[in-house]
């Protein structure tokens, strides 16, 4: 039998290209439910999935906002089935906080947070009966580490990880699987428009430093890192599929290898001073990714160095 896949915001982006090369995997081991907030936008997935529509995937209604939305999708499913459960729905927000309100920060927490608390309620308990199950979370490298302009966004995947860390010892506990997907930038049509909508935008509530911070440095910076270093929808869909049909999946995955040493900067200098150092040279200085993580690759190792001596002198190495 197929697995049954339930993925949310699958209209655009990662979710999109998730739904399709799943109902097209040549075993044919999954049947997909891709949901989507609003059918009216279901045009490009239906030209996407082509043959597989209303065989191997299948289009439902499903806004993660909205408990009686959730509840009605998983009750239409046979059994109330779903072995694969993929939180991918997510709304991003940039910009200086004093331009933003306090309602569309509580959206993005609804939305990143709340939204995937709301799933994991809905399909835990059934899972657990069973004994089994999978739920994938596409978090971000932001869950790992904060960027500026990006603090709530941030903090809502940060929120994340952390409810995933403490959920994962009951899950493990009911032989289910929990995977945080950690991808860094990825090219959407979304970041395109939040990008321009950012270029547009009326920063007259923060002060001109400010405002010249996020226009001219952080918004350039961050087109050039988008550019340079930004992986496909596809590409994070391949890494999904990889982690989903592994014997024993992982609970972190990042999908860009070079984000690892960034995010590992934290573990390296816990006082904070490593990352800290990275992103003022990345934002102020131009550094290159590249460049500014070889230095702190650098760093790590010179440390781990140092871990050891210390085990050694332990005794316990
Ligand atoms: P996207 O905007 O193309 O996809 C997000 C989808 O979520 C959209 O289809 C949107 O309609 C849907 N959505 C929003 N609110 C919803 C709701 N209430 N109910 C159901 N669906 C809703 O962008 P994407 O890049 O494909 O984002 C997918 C996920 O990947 C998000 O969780 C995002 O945070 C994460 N992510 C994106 C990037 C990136 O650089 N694009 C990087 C790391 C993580």
């Amino acid at each position: 039998d197929p697995l049954i896949v339930l993925i949310t915001g699958c209209s655009s982006g990662i979710g999109l290209s998730l739904a399709v090369k799943l109902a097209n995997d040549e075993q044919k081991r999954f049947k997909v439910y891709a949901t989507m907030r609003n059918l009216t936008k279901k045009e490009a997935l239906e030209e996407a999935a082509g043959t597989t529509l209303n065989h191997t995937l299948e289009i439902k209604k499903l806004d993660v906002c909205c408990e009686r939305s959730i509840k009605e999708c998983v009750e239409s499913i046979p059994g109330r089935r779903v072995d694969i459960l993929i939180n991918n729905a997510g709304v991003g927000l940039i910009g200086p906080i004093e331009c933003q309100s306090l309602e569309e920060m509580q959206r993005v927490f609804d939305t990143n947070f709340f939204g995937v608390v709301r799933m994991i309620k809905e399909v835990l308990p059934d899972m657990k009966k069973r004994r089994s199950g999978h739920i994938v979370m596409i978090s971000s490298v932001m869950g790992l580490q904060g960027i500026m302009f990006n603090d709530i966004y941030a903090a809502s995947k940060f929120a994340v990880e952390g409810f995933c860390e403490s959920l994962l010892y009951q899950t493990m506990k009911f032989n289910i699987f929990l995977t945080l997907v950690e991808p860094g930038p990825v090219v959407t049509e979304f970041e395109m428009k939040t990008h321009e909508e950012a270029m547009r935008g009326d920063y007259s509530k923060t002060d001109r430093e400010t405002a010249d911070m996020f226009m001219n440095h952080y918004l350039k910076n961050t087109r050039a890192v988008f550019s340079s270093l930004g992986q496909t929808p596809e590409d994070v869909a391949e890494h999904v599929l990889h982690v989903i049909t592994k014997k024993k999946p992982q609970f972190r995955h990042q999908t860009n290898q070079v984000y690892t040493p960034v995010t590992a900067l934290k573990h390296a200098d816990p006082r904070g001073g490593l990352a800290n150092d990275l992103f003022y040279k990345l934002v102020f200085q131009h550094a290159s990714l590249m460049h500014a993580s070889l230095h702190a690759i650098k760093l790590i190792r010179w440390k781990a160095h140092k871990v050891q001596q210390g085990a050694r002198m332990l005794g316990l190495l």
